[in-house]
């Protein structure tokens, strides 16, 4: 989460109901994480008021704090605005698909243009033809060439004087008779959007009647992306979007934007400069990515599913009574173990990788089993009683499980610091930590 939004959690987090007020101040701190990571104003605007309508409705969640009740609601939120299945290209009947990529200068039109032939060559061993109808810069031409060097498909080219209309018409004759099954045309952009360009890209399109319209985006232009959307859709009406240099330090706000204006699908995310760097557009990834976080819903989805609502509580009010023995520890290690591979879960929550406080506790899923059967070789008193551990009792325990007596002595420190950690945990000094034990 960013820091903002994990500080309005923090705050509802220890709250057991969230009240009207709660809720508006959580989703003050929504629409600002959201404006901040470039995402357009209308679109927030009404964004929350969905999330606000559907967190007023909601069911309580088992296994959910509102708090991560909230993050939820938000996330499937954005997942669906933005389309919640990745989009597949359309394919034309009879070959050959026409692909038209347009955009501004610069948003990258020629290089996706290049990645996605390489797709289409390694996924359906097409046979795709470029076609050069960016005739304003000559360099645009070798820079197409060179492209279509590097993955080996051919170009069709005119040169720079002659109408791209006419060079269109053309290259499409030439695709036919070698029977590409793909034809990618590369066309011009501008550094805004002019009505003489709108006019060549019309002309164009009622020429060809393209398969695809793909508008490629440049995702760190952020709010901009809104308008140069919304301004190719109207002229063109678009099928598809492209948004490029997500590698770069993006929120990707602009997909959640561009996909609420235009209504039309991200198709595609372009993520670095080489030919391979094309992927599928996943709405989810990009919702995790617009809110900052990381694999937060992987872990809220897999406590939902496993925790004990009910037991989780009782743990957390003996934790904060520091009343929490080795029968907690036991039910706790159960609950856990559902969830999976220990360290997985803790690397999921933010903040949690490189907490110092979980330095000295061994968590190799693996030991488990042997930390169970020390646990078990204890007697009711013991386990009710975690300070009884004298050294002829743990010299038992060992003889009792079949460990060694350093490990019962290791257990035993663990056992000792975790319960000093949740003491902290429930006083509010570490978020995150709850998730695992409980609440
Ligand atoms: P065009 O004017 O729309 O044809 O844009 P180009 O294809 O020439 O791309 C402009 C610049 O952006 C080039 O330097 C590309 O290498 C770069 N570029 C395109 N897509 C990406 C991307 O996904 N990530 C990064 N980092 N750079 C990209
Ligand atoms: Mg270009």
């Amino acid at each position: 989460l960013t820091e903002r939004l994990q500080k309005a959690m923090e705050k509802l987090r220890r709250k057991p109901k969230v009240t009207e007020a709660d809720l508006r101040e959580t989703m003050r701190e929504i629409r600002l994480a959201l404006l901040e990571a470039d995402v357009n104003f209308k679109v927030v605007k009404d964004f929350v008021k969905k999330v606000r309508e559907e967190a007023a409705g909601a069911e309580v969640l088992k296994g959910l704090n509102p708090a991560q009740q909230i993050v939820k609601i938000v996330n499937d939120q954005l997942t669906e605005l933005m389309g919640e299945e990745a989009v597949p290209l359309n394919r034309a009947a009879h070959i050959p698909t026409v692909i038209m990529m347009v955009g501004l200068q610069g948003a990258g039109k020629t290089t996706t243009a290049g990645k996605l032939a390489l797709r289409l060559k390694n996924e359906d061993h097409a046979r795709p033809m470029f076609i050069a109808a960016d005739v304003y810069r000559p360099a645009a031409i070798t820079q197409l060439q060179q492209v279509a060097d590097q993955i080996d498909v051919p170009v069709f080219e005119k040169g720079t004087d002659v109408d791209p209309v006419e060079i269109v018409r053309e290259g499409m004759e030439v695709a036919k008779q070698n029977h590409n099954d793909y034809v990618i045309i590369d066309t011009a952009g501008r550094l805004q959007i002019d009505e003489q360009l709108m006019d060549e890209l019309v002309n164009i399109k009622q020429l060809v009647n393209p398969d695809e319209i793909l508008l490629v985006i440049d995702a760190m232009t952020g709010q901009n992306a809104v308008n140069t959307a919304q301004g190719f859709d109207d002229k063109l009406d678009i099928t598809g979007v492209v948004l490029t240099k997500l590698d770069g330090d993006t929120r990707g706000g602009a997909a959640m934007s561009i996909r609420a204006v235009t209504g039309k699908p991200i198709k595609f995310v372009g993520e670095g400069e080489k030919m391979e760097d094309l992927d599928v557009f996943h709405p989810d990834r990009m919702a995790s990515r617009i809110l900052g976080m990381g694999d937060m819903m992987t872990l809220i989805e897999k406590a939902q599913k496993n925790f004990d609502e009910e037991q989780a509580q009782e743990t957390m009010d003996k934790m904060r009574e520091n009343t929490f023995d080795y029968n907690d520890f036991l039910a706790q290690m159960d609950q856990v173990t559902k969830m999976g591979p220990l360290e997985n879960i803790i690397k999921m929550m933010p903040g949690m990788a490189n907490n110092p406080a979980l330095k000295n506790i061994n968590l190799d899923p693996k030991q488990f089993a042997h930390i169970r059967a020390i646990v078990l070789s204890m007697t009711p008193e013991e386990r009710e009683n975690p300070d009884l551990m004298n050294p002829s009792r743990r010299r038992r325990l060992a003889a009792g499980s079949g460990r060694p007596i350093v490990e019962v002595n290791r257990m035993i420190k663990q056992f000792n610091q975790m319960r000093k950690m949740m003491k902290q945990v429930t006083n509010g000094n570490m978020s995150g930590m709850q998730n695992l034990f409980g609440g």
